[in-house]
């Protein structure tokens, strides 16, 4: 089932169609090699799409194979449940199953399926394609449909698609957020791989940054526009929103003048919601347990240092969890001293003990992170020598916060195949 082979019983798959920019221009795009396998209620009652990656070519494959290679689908993989485990909305990867067939790329690489599974692959793409080729009753369908799927709660109000557009808002302000503090680049932010419902979708070239450089691109076709670089990331969401709102356009308001004034005070809403949220967690990842003007200035102080010494963003703030020095050219600088000075009298300017701030700042750091080289590591044993244990060991690696939490996701090799075991999600697959 997982390699496409069988369908469920009652399941009726589908590839959806959608629409999206990329790197700015305007296609029609859709499932080009994917296919929603259906959707499964969850024991805990939440509605999830079960999807194939790489499953084969569909109405939507333009000049595509409609394959996958093993080693992007395995990075989906680790990057995707890393990111789950780190406390940040995102799709699941429930499986990997390599198919046996060769994918051409530049050289012939082993092909697979990976099996994803969303809150749903709505996204701002979808709005773009009903908006541009729908009726208005298409995208009104469409509209509703997202709105009772992910903002329930939200059916009944008054001009609910401007409530729709808001949501939608506050939830990417939530989690680009997450990724800025956890030092996470998308690396292709097109349209059409931005999910309504506020989780993380479509891991292609992504990274966590080692040195803290807002400049920093991973994506190779991005560098030299930079356009999905790390500090761009907040303007590249704002865009998006702004892409979205057009779309809905002649749903928030009979007059078009109206309509644009509630989209683009909307969508200036978020650069706020944004910061709001950043510099929230930012207050976090200091220990900083209450609010003083002069906060945003200090931990822009701190991040301009670490962009000039090249300091590592993740060790950073995991050494100052602990206020273990390290020997980097950050720590020896005496304008660090400086300011981790100033950092102890902040501290102690709360009436909160010491021990509270350590606490919090064990739950908002994350002590290990999937490092690039380490990613790159776990594919070439898999992808060249068939040896899954180096993925493993980094499966197993808690890339949560500092603090407890259980193990989410354990491999099971089945041969050729990987199977996570995921006994909850699979005895209810569809
Ligand atoms: P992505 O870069 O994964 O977000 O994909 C962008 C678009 O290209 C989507 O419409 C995909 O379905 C399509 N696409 C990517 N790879 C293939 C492929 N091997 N065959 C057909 N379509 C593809
Ligand atoms: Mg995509």
């Amino acid at each position: 089932m997982l390699a496409g082979n069988r369908i469920a019983e009652g399941a009726l798959p589908l590839a959806q169609a959608y629409a999206g920019h990329q790197f700015g221009h305007f296609t029609m795009l859709g499932d080009g090699r994917a296919l929603l396998l259906g959707e499964q209620i969850t024991p805990q009652g939440e509605r999830v799409d079960i999807q194939l990656k790489g499953s084969g070519r569909t109405p939507y494959s333009r000049g595509g194979d409609g394959r996958a290679a093993l080693g992007p689908m395995l990075r989906e993989y680790i990057i995707s449940e890393a990111m789950h485990a780190l406390g940040i909305p995102t799709t699941r990867s429930l499986a990997v199953v390599a198919t046996g067939q060769s994918v051409m790329r530049e050289t012939e690489l082993p092909g697979a399926v990976l099996t994803r599974v969303a809150a749903s692959h709505l996204r701002v793409g979808t709005f773009q394609y009903a908006a541009n080729w729908g009726t208005i009753e298409d995208l009104r369908a469409l509209a509703d449909y997202t709105l009772h799927r992910h903002f329930p709660e939200i059916d009944a109000v008054e001009n609910r698609y401007l409530v729709l557009l808001r949501e939608v808002i506050k939830r990417q302000a939530v989690l680009i957020a997450k990724w800025q503090l956890v030092g996470f680049i998308h690396g292709v932010m097109n349209t059409d791989n931005m999910a309504l419902s506020g989780e993380t979708i479509d891991y292609g070239p992504c990274a966590f940054m080692d040195v803290y450089d807002p400049a920093t691109v991973f994506s190779s076709i991005d560098i030299q526009s930079r356009r999905y670089a790390y500090g761009n990331q907040p303007h590249i969401a704002a865009w998006n929103l702004a892409r979205f709102a057009e779309t809905l356009l002649p749903l928030l308001h009979d007059n078009e003048e109206q309509a644009v004034k509630l989209a683009e005070d909307a969508i200036s809403d978020f650069t706020e919601l944004y910061h709001r949220n950043w510099l929230a967690g930012m207050r976090e990842k200091l220990g900083i347990l209450n609010e003083e003007p002069q906060d945003e200035s200090f931990i822009e102080d701190l991040l301009s240092m670490m962009q000039k010494y090249r300091a590592d963003y993740t060790n950073t703030f995991r050494a100052l969890t602990f206020d273990k020095p390290e020997d980097t050219d950050l720590y020896g600088s005496t304008e660090f001293a400086q300011w981790h000075e100033r950092w102890q009298e902040r501290l102690g300017r709360q009436q909160e003990p010491k021990a509270s701030s350590h606490e919090l700042m064990r739950n908002s750091n994350p002590a290990v992170i999937p490092r690039n080289h380490r990613v790159e590591e776990a594919l070439e044993a898999a992808v060249k020598e068939g040896d899954y244990s180096v993925m493993e060991r980094l499966l197993h690696v808690r890339f949560e916060p500092l603090r407890a939490f259980p193990r989410t996701s354990r491999l099971r090799r089945t041969s050729g195949a990987i199977v996570p075991s995921f006994p909850n999600l699979l005895r209810y697959l569809i």
